[in-house]
């Protein structure tokens, strides 16, 4: 029996989890569920999984919690706050990082830490502190498997003898898939006006608003880059992005001899969620079965770095490194929740992240201290900024 810990429990990547694990309840068992303002959502889960413990955002809906479930009975201690996360995140065998954004860092470097199994959904931590975090895990004899369906594939895609010797592989290139998003046809010049809704509607997943405004923009792929810089030690000149609208190969990796593996399927979070919970066993996810034949044809771009410059800032900062990666994340975060709360347009999210690397300097990321002061610094610059623009 595996015990789980789900941290962002009520996210999208959350809920799938839930899903997976509903399945197979001889395998897994709840030890812990998080949430930060969804209260009731929390409740309901923790009603249906019976966690030994729960984690919310504030004390106010830490009481909330603690007397829905009173009313209903079911025991489990509440807590709440980064140091509960942190708890949590060092208790169990695994440990499901999907909360969004920087918040996830310090709960999954706490896992890492602890030398957990980790399912790595926050590509924040690693963007953010990247040579840290992988320091944390193998030092601490973690295991770091990712959620990400582009890494996850690319992880399926490698020899399992990778991690120890990558340069025997024979690897050329990575390449990462990506959707292009709701706006990949639409004109460029139109691009200023669209909605958060529009942004959010994604042509082939079903996303948290945050990630889902990230592959409108084309960040989400730029993370990603970063991500697999770190998850795979290749260098920005390694990793390659092309653009596949219709998802049915999540990435690839193509070998020196010219071979090219890739991880197919039906484009549901389940798979890469099942895989790695049951790694190196496989085991039954709820998504069906992938049918080309329906599909028909698969199609291939290159990526347009003047309709997507989120992309291009992203490369820049991951060449650039030491703190780079932070100051891109943090003001993206900011610009993002600014777009959704309808301050700024969307295309002054690219606007205010270039304006936020180009106008600060970057440092060493030699201390998980450093990368915050670096995150604290980039969001500041980046809100004074907003408000200048804020319509
Ligand atoms: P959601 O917005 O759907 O869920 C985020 C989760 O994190 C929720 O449980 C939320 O709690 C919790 N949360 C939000 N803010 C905080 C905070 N400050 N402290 C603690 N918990 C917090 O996001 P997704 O599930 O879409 O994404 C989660 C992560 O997985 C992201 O890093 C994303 O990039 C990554 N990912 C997601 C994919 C997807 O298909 N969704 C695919 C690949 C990666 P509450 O709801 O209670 O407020
Ligand atoms: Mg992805």
């Amino acid at each position: 029996m595996q015990h789980i810990t789900i941290l962002g429990a009520t996210g999208s990547i959350g809920v799938s989890t839930l899903d997976v694990l509903a399945r197979h309840p001889d395998k897994y068992k709840v030890h812990a569920l998080t949430a930060h303002s969804k209260v009731e959502e929390l409740a309901a889960q923790c009603a249906q999984f019976r966690p030994r413990r729960a984690v919310v955002g504030s004390a106010e809906a830490a009481s909330q919690l603690a007397s829905l479930l009173r009313a209903k009975d079911i025991r489990c201690d509440v807590s709440y706050g980064e140091a509960a996360l942190c708890e949590v995140a060092a208790e169990a065998d695994t440990v499901m990082a999907a909360i969004v954004g920087a918040a996830g860092l310090a709960p999954a470097l706490a896992a890492a830490r602890a030398g957990k199994k980790i399912l790595l959904a926050n590509k924040e931590a690693l963007v953010m502190s990247g040579q840290l975090f992988m320091d944390a895990v193998h030092q601490n004899g973690a295991i770091l498997l990712p959620i990400d369906s582009e890494h996850n594939a690319i992880f399926q895609s490698l020899p399992q003898s990778y991690a120890r010797s990558p340069e025997g592989a024979g690897v050329a290139k990575i390449v990462l898939t990506a959707s292009g998003g709701p706006f990949l046809s639409r004109a460029v010049e139109t691009l200023e006006d669209v909605t958060p809704e529009q942004a959010c509607k994604h042509p082939n997943w079903s996303m948290g608003r945050k990630i889902s405004v990230d592959s409108a923009t084309m960040m989400n792929k730029g993370l990603e880059v970063i991500e697999a810089h770190w998850l795979f030690g290749a260098p920005a000149s390694q990793i390659d992005v092309v653009i596949h609208p219709q998802s049915v190969i999540h990435s690839m990796v193509s070998y020196v001899d010219g071979s090219v593996l890739a991880q197919l399927g039906n484009p549901d979070m389940r798979t890469p969620i099942a895989h790695a919970l049951a790694f190196p066993e496989r085991i039954e996810s709820g998504v069906g079965q992938l049918d080309l034949t329906t599909i028909g044809t698969l199609q291939f771009e290159k990526p347009d770095f003047a309709r997507f410059p989120c992309l291009a800032l992203a490369f820049e900062a991951l060449v650039a490194g030491g703190t780079s990666p932070a100051l891109l994340n943090a003001a993206n975060e900011v610009a993002v929740e600014a777009f959704l709360d309808r301050r700024i347009g969307f295309r002054d999210i690219d606007r205010v992240i270039a304006r936020v690397m180009h106008e600060n300097e970057h440092g060493a990321a030699s201390s998980i201290e450093a990368v915050m002061a670096q995150d604290a610094l980039a969001r500041a610059a980046a809100r004074t900024i907003v408000a200048g623009i804020a319509r």
